[in-house]
């Protein structure tokens, strides 16, 4: 059948959107199918910032890139990273022409939303030991209990002495959970709002059961979980006072559906962005501009401290960059960030059928269609919105077409409905041409997240691209 003249127009004039899989050839899914296994593994042992930064280093390492430190001199073609206290890593691969000239730079955050222990975390109650949590980041409380979960992190003795706690991912280990009540029993609790049904404190963790054998002592369920501690780490109830312990879901990643087409994971904002951001920088070779990969913590609470966007630590590394390049001209710092255009690299939220009355249709983002650009954050009037200008959006469009790369734009949420920020502002305000560009997940800042196989390799591609231009 000839097309007729209206199709030929439409096919011309129509800003066609498609899903990934349509018309993909068996061996590119192949390959987006075994990138999807490598990022479920490697999720599985990174769960946390701690986690996640080092594994980063072990790849980093083992694909020759250098500690920023060990280096004397830094020419092109070289590979540095760049630790920040263990919970931050920055890396660049350098290219051909000047730093000043401007970095190609994309920025993922690598904590996720989860809850961390008080610093006097320990009690016993009703022949219980329990833990008192703080949550940290977004969440919606009631989704944290009765799961299984797990405890990672470290306990930092007086003597500097760093233990590493990482408890309930083994098969063999135990898990901890934070109960709720029977529906029997919650005619009260069901008539709350599910903001008010469970309360910050009502997050306890439970931890133990098993009283000490001795009649003189009180609490002889915390004094036994304190005597399992001591024997397993060498720490006392004191040395959770300079502790960070995270609880996260202790679930595995996994294939999802039965074409196995997505990933159910904890923590895909924003690891699956930093994931393929990484992978992206570890492929590249020659380049003409320096990539640069900012993996950073604390995003998730406003991106404030020493680990988060905001800290010097970025200046401070770029810096190092500059003098160990040897480019010493007054005001070099300033010239390279304005001179230097990014991607901030994190999740959107995917158009949920069940509630897709919060998304207007047109400018909503859908699973399977690719990267999500969003041209400005913020909601209500874009309010606090970092707005990408339309010029930095045309050449990265750019980028990924002339690559043949799917990638589609959206505006999260209604207008009067809400939205949400990235570390994409923080970065613009220092003079770089910024766009966010992340991967469209279900169920975001939920113990369990969905993305898109497609969407997650398609990422890793458009990132190449732009690292590589
Ligand atoms: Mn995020
Ligand atoms: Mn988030």
């Amino acid at each position: 059948m000839e097309k007729t003249k209206g199709e030929i127009l439409e096919e011309k004039l129509f800003n066609e959107c498609k899903n990934g899989f349509e018309g993909l050839d068996e061996n590119k899914k192949e390959v987006i199918f075994k990138f999807s296994d490598d990022y479920i593994n490697f999720l599985n042992k990174a769960k946390t910032e701690r986690l996640f930064t080092k594994e980063t280093i072990k790849l980093l390492d083992y694909n020759g890139f250098k500690d920023i430190f060990n280096v004397k001199e830094i020419k092109p073609g070289d590979k540095i990273y760049y630790v920040n206290r263990s919970k931050a890593v920055y890396a660049a691969v350098i290219g051909e022409d000047k730093l000043s000239n401007g970095l190609n730079l994309i920025g993922a955050h690598i904590d996720s939303p989860r809850l961390d222990l008080k610093p006097n975390p320990l009690y016993e109650d009703g022949g219980f030991a329990l833990f008192k949590t703080h949550y940290y980041g977004g969440i919606k409380k009631y989704q944290w209990t009765t799961i299984p979960l797990a405890i990672h992190g470290v306990v930092v003795k007086s003597s500097g002495e760093v233990v590493d706690i990482n408890i309930g991912e083994e098969d063999t280990d135990p898990v901890f959970t934070i109960t709720d009540l029977l529906p029997h029993l919650a005619k009260d609790q069901m008539k709350k709002t599910l903001s008010d049904g469970i309360a910050g404190e009502d997050l306890n963790l439970l931890v133990g059961s098993i009283p000490y054998e001795d009649e003189k002592v009180s609490e002889k369920v915390k004094l036994n979980i304190l005597s399992i501690l001591n024997k397993k780490y060498g720490i006392t109830e004191r040395d959770f006072n300079s502790a960070e312990l995270e609880l996260v879901p202790a679930f595995k990643a996994r294939s999802l559906g039965f074409d196995e087409s997505m990933v159910a994971a904890y923590g895909q904002d924003d690891k699956s962005c930093a994931y393929t951001s990484l992978r992206a920088l570890l492929d590249l070779d020659k380049l003409q501009r320096t990539a640069v990969l900012l993996l950073t913590d604390k995003e998730e609470i406003g991106s404030m401290g020493n680990t988060g966007m905001y800290s010097a630590n970025f200046e401070h590394f770029v810096s190092l960059l500059l003098e160990k390049t040897l480019e010493k001209e007054f005001n070099c710092l300033n010239k390279c960030l304005c001179n230097s255009e990014m991607l901030s690299a994190d999740v959107t939220s995917a158009s949920d059928p069940t509630y897709d009355f919060v998304d207007e249709k047109n400018n909503a983002a859908y699973l399977g269609r690719g990267l999500c650009l969003i041209k400005y954050t913020g909601g209500r009037g874009k309010s606090g919105a970092s707005d990408a200008s339309a010029e930095f959006v045309a050449k990265v469009r750019d980028i990924f077409e002339s690559n043949d790369l799917l990638y589609q734009i959206s505006d999260m949420g209604k207008i009067d409905v809400g939205g949400g920020g990235t570390i994409a502002y923080i970065l613009a305000d220092r003079g770089i041409d910024v766009l966010d560009a992340g991967i469209p997940v279900l169920s975001m800042h939920a113990p369990y997240e969905v993305a898109s196989k497609f969407d997650i390799y398609n990422a890793y591609e458009c990132y190449k691209a732009f690292f590589e231009d």
